[in-house]
């Protein structure tokens, strides 16, 4: 059995590492461990930012922490969003704000490829150890279709099929997503030792 903290505060990411990591692995995040301060993702790669936030947060916490960055990647606008995913639009920007900036500013390209990219950092007394990387490539629609999901999910379709991850739903997606390739790397990891 292992014992993990997730570097974040958001509920939906730890419910989908426990769940992808499976029963051999204790997931707890730092909700309610207030005196873990947020770090500011001032990285220019996924890599970089996961590893700022493992870093810090494994200075104040024992064990194994792990931190992940991810984001959509696309070609035609030379990677953007990218590391600046959930504030394209703006600071506090919605998701539906960040698909109508992408989708502007794709307009009329007949270029739509893309990929989602998830770096994820396991750190140990302060130190980063291993960075994963996952990635899952797909292209973007024209206008948003599904309910499911979260991010640019609705105008996303991954390579090999029809339907957008928002339509997909979850267990397509924890067996294809980048994040869930880079948990299972983790999870693989975590198994040697
Ligand atoms: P972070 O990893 O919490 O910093 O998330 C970065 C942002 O990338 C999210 O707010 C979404 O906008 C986008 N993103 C990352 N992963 C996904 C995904 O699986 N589906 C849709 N959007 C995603």
């Amino acid at each position: 059995m292992h014992f993990i903290t997730l570097a974040t505060r958001n509920a939906h990411k730890t419910r989908e590492f426990t769940q992808i990591l499976g029963p051999g692995v204790v997931v707890r995040d730092l909700s309610g461990m207030t005196d873990v301060p947020e770090v500011e993702e001032t990285g220019s790669t996924f890599a970089e930012n996961a590893v700022l936030k493992a870093a810090a947060a494994s200075r104040l916490i024992p064990g194994w922490v792990v931190s992940d960055d991810s984001g959509l990647s696309v070609a035609a606008l030379k990677g953007e969003p990218g590391v600046r995913s959930a504030r394209y639009a703006g600071e506090h920007a919605t998701d539906r704000e960040n698909i109508a900036k992408l989708l502007l500013n794709l307009q009329g390209n007949g270029d739509r490829k893309a990929a989602f990219h998830c770096a994820i950092a396991l750190a140990k007394e302060g130190r980063v150890v291993e960075v994963f990387h996952g990635a899952v490539a797909g292209s973007i629609l024209l206008e948003p279709r599904g309910e499911l999901g979260f991010g640019y999910d609705p105008v996303f379709v991954p390579d090999g099929y029809a339907q957008t991850f928002a339509e997909l739903g979850d267990t397509v997606k924890n067996a294809i997503s980048h994040r869930a390739s880079a948990i299972a790397q983790l999870r693989e990891y975590l198994s040697e030792r």
